[in-house]
């Protein structure tokens, strides 16, 4: 009798959405008012846990900074002192400075007029600023721009290596970023491309969700949705290194590119 194929790593993955999906249901990321605000969020949450952005978010609120026009006239010093609970307030509260320049300097203070630009041009333009990096600024793409990209964090990264899904020959950091994305393009290749940005989306908190639950420094993969993939692919061995902590992202409502901040 003839076996079935098996499915490539892609395909897991892609079925790695809809159990997660099922577990747990939409995540509806990202948490905030306003797109400018998850762009902030995004800046601060980098290496740092979300309950401190939060507090960070709430100053900056009750400062009036918070929009693009009270990020603009607010000095970088007390931008700082705002933002100090979110921790790097020396590298952030620049790179903050330096994101409302170039909307201002470029596309006259609209976000609109930046999402307008191509992904991939976006991408550059974002990951040229200071501060920015290719998690970042999928972040600010996806969540505040609407734009259909993956992201790929540190929980990801560990699925990805406990489930034997990318080849990792010296080690969990030697799965790159661009493999983990690249793959999650992949999973969802066949999915409709207007559908994209959404699944994107959920299948980003979707991860967080597992790996906050289940998928941390110690895999607890007793009562997690995904042992059933497991299978043969599983690597015990790959259970007991020692990642890197991960970026830690919110949970809730999407917002769609409506307004200028
Ligand atoms: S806890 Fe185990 S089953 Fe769950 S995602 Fe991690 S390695 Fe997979």
């Amino acid at each position: 009798m003839k076996r079935d194929p098996q499915p490539t790593p892609a395909q897991r993955l892609r079925r790695m959405h809809d159990v997660l999906m099922h577990a747990y249901g939409p995540q509806f990321w990202w948490p905030a008012q306003s797109p400018f605000e998850v762009i902030l969020g995004a800046y601060l949450t980098q290496n740092t846990a979300w309950k401190a952005v939060e507090r960070s978010l709430a100053i900056l609120r009750a400062a009036g900074a918070l929009t693009v026009e009270g990020m603009r006239v607010i000095s970088v010093v007390k931008l700082r002192r705002l933002i100090r609970p979110s921790g790097f307030i020396t590298r952030k509260a620049p790179a903050l400075k330096a994101f409302v320049r170039l909307l201002d300097k470029q596309f006259g203070g609209s976000l609109a007029a930046l999402a307008a630009l191509p992904t991939e041009e976006l991408r550059q333009r974002l990951i040229a600023l200071p501060g920015v990096g290719p998690e970042t600024a999928d972040a600010i793409l996806l969540y505040a721009l609407g734009h259909p990209v993956p992201i790929a964090d540190e929980y990801l990264r560990r699925i990805a290596e406990r489930h034997g899904l990318l080849a990792s020959p010296t080690g969990r950091r030697h799965i790159t970023y661009d493999a983990l994305t690249s793959l999650t393009r992949h999973a969802f290749a066949a999915d409709p491309a207007p559908a994209q940005a959404q699944l994107f989306n959920e299948f980003h908190a979707l991860t967080v969700a597992v790996g906050k639950a289940h998928c941390g420094r110690t895999a607890r993969c007793e009562s997690c949705p995904l042992a059933a993939d497991l299978n043969s692919s599983f690597q015990p061995s790959a259970l007991s290194s020692k990642p890197a902590p991960p970026e830690r992202w919110p949970a809730v409502n999407p917002k769609k590119l409506t307004a200028e901040s």
